[in-house]
């Protein structure tokens, strides 16, 4: 399993989180066309087809078993 990860476009932020992607058509309550850096909420313009759901990362990423996949 790989997690959607995605890097704040800000240099002075570069803060990585969660992103995830889904069809507009399926109305699951994300940002149509946009994500938006939960870290400093910069909005970047993206797939106006997609929406967009961004999440934070946990503090301690030791807890998630898969974290050799971000490398
Ligand atoms: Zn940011």
């Amino acid at each position: 399993m790989s997690v959607p990860l995605e890097k704040c476009v800000v240099k002075q932020c570069g803060y990585v989180f969660l992103m995830e992607r889904s069809c507009a058509s399926a109305g699951d309550g994300g940002d149509i066309g946009f994500f938006v850096c939960p870290q400093c909420g910069t909005r970047v313009e993206a797939d106006t087809a997609m929406t967009y759901i961004t999440r934070r990362l946990p503090d301690n990423v030791g807890d998630w078993p898969d974290e050799g996949a971000w490398t």
